[in-house]
This record gives structure tokens, sequence and C-alpha cells, in this order.
């Protein structure tokens, strides 16, 4: 799930408040600016979110098999609240503050809606595309992450829209080192988003993540300060990288259930997002994968 604006997400300041929580397993927090506490992750914090974040690939996994024509979104909502409560975890984004309670257990994207689209009656039909957006909380640690996936086949204009939204996550994740800066991660999204025509929506950005789903910093998909400003990346940072591209133009509207968010020119959005860490190498290593 993406932190938005406005006060659908939890703002930075309530990292601030259960911070001493956190450090009785973290290590010390790195200031970044006025407002935002980093909280970096040690060892035994990083084993946690790599269950949890194994789980989240798992469970992404299984709903990308079940991605067929005539499958509904809440059917695909409710394999992943079985597979996940099966595992002892707890669905994130289930009952997740917002104008109501996210009802869903999964984000589930069709088409011109870019995130945060409900589970419900709709049935895929050949063609569409669906962004998959899965959170789970595995013994308090939380793995966040999303694919896009086509229902059955789909036109090439729509193939390459999902694989270059893959490009542009695995382009980014190849700058997430230590001593670079997070502006980097984010001027790489925007010059492979921008290279290829895409549009690129601005507000819904990755998140530092933890015993929190969302944490700081903000991890946006394009440049908002410079390249070469930002925080400078250091081992034990966790956070999300989330690019959303379309097919048209970077606007958006939240419909009336005060979630689902869609393009204004109806153009089609793909969304895909790992959860990484920042390891004492100096690499990123992607924590939502299957182990
Ligand atoms: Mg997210």
């Amino acid at each position: 799930m993406l932190r938005g604006r406005g006060t659908l997400f939890a703002p930075a300041r309530a990292v601030c408040n259960t911070r001493e929580r956190i450090l009785a397993r973290t290590i010390a927090p790195q200031r970044t600016d006025d407002t935002d506490v980093v909280v970096l992750k040690d060892h035994e914090a990083l084993e946690g979110m790599r269950r949890a974040g194994g789980l989240v690939a798992e469970t992404l996994a299984v709903l990308h098999a079940a991605c067929l024509p005539g499958t509904t979104t809440a059917a695909l909502d409710r394999l992943a609240h079985d597979f996940i409560v099966g595992r002892g975890a707890t669905p994130s984004f289930l009952g997740y503050p917002g104008p109501t309670p996210f009802p869903g257990s999964v984000c589930t994207s069709v088409n011109e809606t870019i995130v945060h689209g409900f589970p419900g009656s709709r049935a895929l039909q050949p063609g569409d595309i669906i962004s998959l957006d899965v959170g789970a909380i595995l013994d308090g640690w939380h793995g966040d992450a999303a694919i896009t996936v086509p229902v059955g086949p789909v036109s090439p204009k729509r193939a390459r829209l999902i694989a270059d939204t893959e490009g542009a996550l695995i382009a980014a994740i190849a700058v997430a080192r230590a001593g670079n800066r997070l502006a980097d991660v984010s001027a790489a999204i925007e010059r492979y988003g921008r290279r290829r025509g895409y549009g690129i929506v601005r507000e819904y950005t990755g998140h530092g993540i933890g015993r929190e789903m969302h944490e700081a910093p903000s991890v946006p998909n394009v440049v908002t300060r410079g390249a070469g400003s930002g925080p400078i990346l250091r081992p034990g940072m966790t956070f999300t990288i989330e690019p959303i591209f379309t097919l048209g133009g970077a606007d958006w509207v939240v419909l009336s259930d005060g979630w689902a968010t869609v393009t204004t020119d109806g153009s089609v959005a793909a969304h895909c997002e790992h959860t990484i860490a920042i390891t004492p190498r100096g690499a990123a290593e992607i924590l939502t994968q299957v182990r």
C-alpha cells in the first residue's frame, strides 16, 4: 500500500510516538529533517521482516495464479485473507484507518484504478490488467509488495506498461545502496518512466516500513528536491519502492468510497512494489521474495 497525501495514512508523527517501543529491537534512529525519524533495523529486526516479506511474496504468487477471466476481486481477497491468516499472520490493510476502514485484505486495482481498489463483485475480463497490493504483519513486522498481472491475453501496450513498471522498480533497487541518496532512487524511477513516455503519478509514494506499515521516509517516484539531495541511505534502512506508470496522464481522483484512486483521463495504470533493506554490504536486499 502506498503512502498518499492527506490524512488517509499514518503521519510521520506516529513513528515518533512509537519510537521508544521500536527501539528495543532497533538501532538508534537517524534524524533526516525536522519531522521524520528513520528507524534503522538490526539483524534481528531484518530476520523478522524477511519472514513477513516472504509471506507477502507467497501470497502474491497464489493471487497471481488466480487472476483468470471470471474471477472476482472479492474472490482474490478471500484467497489472500485465508492464506495470510492460515500462516499465523494478519493482513495489514484490513481495517486500515481512512475515510472508512479499508474493507479488504488486498488492494485490487483494475485498469484505470491506480491504487487502493476495493475488492468486490467485479469479475476480471480478458485484456484487463490488475494491480494486487498485499501487506501482512507477522510477529509484529510488516511486509508490503505489489504486482500488476495481465488477465488472459492483453494488448502489447498494456504488456509493455507492466514490464516497464517492473523495469523501473529493478532500476531503482539497483541504486538503493548505502551512500547514495534517497533522491537517487526517485530519479531512477522518474528517468525510466519519462524516457518511455509514461505518466508518472507523483502524489503516491513508497515509504519506510517496519513495526509500522508507514514509517519515514517517503520514497517519491519523481525527484522532489533535486538529484543528490534527500537523506543518505544507510545500512538498516527498510522501505518500499513502488513505481506507478500510466498510459496517459498523471492526474487522478479518489472515488466516492474514499479509497479507490483512478486516472482522470481513464488511462490504464500499472503499479509494482518491493520492500527492501539496505544491507551492511551496501546493496539492497529484497525482503518481499519467496524463500
Ligand atoms: Mg507500500
